[in-house]
């Protein structure tokens, strides 16, 4: 793919399915002269080579005998997104017509595009840098408003100036350290390694900085996921199916129900989750319920936010008021505190072992006791600081809206999420940028204990280097084509 640029590649560049109109295009130095032997323009000449680009209406020749409408539009190199000739032909969306009409191109001598072919052709002819390239994958890949503006974002080109800035100042000391070598006879030091070690110590804290604020875009895209944890007949099965609208869960009054992970979507500000439903987790000495229990716990771990759904009521006598008028829920049927207290102090003390991400505590049942029980209750919850408490009430849907907004807000896809300045990284950059950091710290290391650069320079500028390609390939500026490979292979056909 990446030795190929003289050729002429052809894909579908629209996305797969029928729709009005479909998009096959062609980048490469016959794209124009191929396309002129598979069409007529309205004034009866094919499509010609023409300065700066051009839009031209007429008929593809899907097949010899097969005319359909079609309009050109002819991007002449480098005013084009592969910087090459480009031809797009938009004519009928329908999958049969635009696969005979690529089938066509390929016989006229164009060759079948690979994934991010034609973003890889941008990147060679200079027209984006590498990040940028990535983000145009992740812009297409995403399937959610928060996702699209992460995309966005690496496409600005932020990253790529600081590494720019990065790797100017680190070229800087390289030639510092070189010059130290190459006149090592003299008795000039260019740079002491006490400067040397200062200045590489704050570029290596400007890297851990942006490696600790950086979004990953694979997470990015990649649903968020949110288990519902918590003592068997809590409410989590009803609570899942208040927020996600469906009857996804079934909800009993019988203890242990759900024994295995059940999953639905739902919607969160700007974005969608996955919404876990698990096994409850309490101790249970049923087999099947132990095991569950496990799974449930070992899922807690992974999740990216864990909602600990408890009842606001004492476990035994909060369905015994199941289905009853709101005014005859009295407080004589509400339990002892103690009995509730120590029922939660345990559980908490059962999750407090457990390495679980950001927690928010639903105290589920609100409507089952007086405002003043509740806002007692939220307190207790509150003193455990496992994290934020709401209290809800599935079955009468109290403070469900509250309590998915703080969802939202949790796992970054609320209204109000924002990324700041934050700089979105793929998984292949910050292994890069942890590698050039690495390098930097060996380097700062040596000169920390040499009395004069020249001691250890050679090994420094190796270190410097080392750094120096490391931070190139972020961007690009220092590639292999197995990195190049890599990159590109995550894309789609036709882009
Ligand atoms: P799970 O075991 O934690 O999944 O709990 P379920 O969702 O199956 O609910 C257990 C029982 O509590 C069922 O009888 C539900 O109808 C009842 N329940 C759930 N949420 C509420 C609520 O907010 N208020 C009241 N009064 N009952 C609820």
């Amino acid at each position: 793919m990446l030795d190929r640029l003289d050729e002429t590649i052809v894909a579908l560049s629209s996305a797969p399915g029928y729709g009005a109109v479909g998009i096959v295009r062609l980048s490469g130095p016959g794209a124009v002269e191929i396309v002129g032997q598979m069409s007529v323009t309205s004034d009866g000449a094919p499509p010609r080579r023409r300065r700066g680009s051009a839009r031209l209406s007429g008929e593809v020749l899907a097949d010899v005998d097969l005319r359909l409408p079609a309009v050109f539009y002819l991007f002449h190199e480098p005013h084009s997104y592969t910087r090459q000739d480009m031809v797009e032909i938009h004519t009928l969306g329908s999958p049969a017509v635009l696969e005979m009409v690529r089938q066509r191109a390929i016989a006229l001598g164009a060759a079948a595009a690979q994934p991010g072919e034609f973003t890889a052709r941008a990147f060679l002819n200079g027209a984006m840098d590498l990040s940028t390239a990535e983000a145009v994958a992740g812009v297409i890949r995403a399937q959610s408003d928060t996702q699209l503006r992460a995309s966005r974002r690496m496409m600005d080109g932020a990253l790529s100036r600081r590494m720019t800035e990065t790797r100017n100042e680190l070229a800087e000391l390289l030639a510092l350290v070189e010059a130290d070598i190459d006149f090592a006879e003299e008795p000039i030091e260019f740079i002491t390694p006490r400067a040397l070690h200062d200045r590489l110590g704050a570029i290596c804290e400007r890297l851990a900085e942006l490696l600790r604020g950086a979004k990953s875009v694979e997470r990015l895209h990649v649903l968020p996921h949110i288990l519902l944890l918590g003592p068997p007949n809590a409410g989590k099965s009803s609570l899942m199916n208040r927020l996600s609208g469906t009857s996804r869960a079934i909800c009993a009054a019988i203890a242990g129900t759900t024994r295995d992970i059940l999953s639905a979507p739902i919607r969160l500000g700007r974005g969608e989750a996955i919404l876990l439903d698990s096994a409850g987790v309490d101790r249970s000495a049923d087999e099947i319920l132990a095991s569950a229990r496990a799974v449930t716990l070992s899922t807690a771990e992974r999740v990216d936010l864990v909602c600990v759904v408890v009842s606001l009521c004492e476990p035994n006598e909060s369905e015994t008021s199941r289905g009853l008028e709101p005014a005859r829920r009295t407080e004589r049927r509400s339990p002892s505190n103690e009995v509730w207290t120590k029922s939660i102090q345990s559980l908490a003390r059962d999750l407090q072992s457990l390495a679980l991400p950001q927690v928010i505590v639903a105290g589920n049942k609100c409507d089952l006791l007086s405002a003043a029980k509740v806002g007692e209750r939220v307190r207790t919850l509150k003193s455990l600081t496992l994290g934020p408490v709401h209290a809800v009430s599935a079955l009468c849907d109290v403070g469900i809206a509250t309590l998915r907004s703080a969802f939202g807000e949790a796992v970054g896809t609320g209204e109000s999420t924002t990324f700041g300045e934050a700089v979105v990284l793929s998984e292949r950059q910050r292994s890069a940028m942890s590698e050039a950091s690495q390098s930097l710290r060996r380097a700062a290391t040596l000169a920390e204990s040499a009395v004069e650069t020249i001691d250890c320079a050679d090994v420094l500028a190796f270190e410097l280097r080392e750094a120096l390609d490391a931070l190139g390939s972020v961007t690009g500026d220092v590639t292999t084509e197995d990195l190049l490979g890599q990159v590109f292979a995550t894309f789609c056909i036709g882009k």
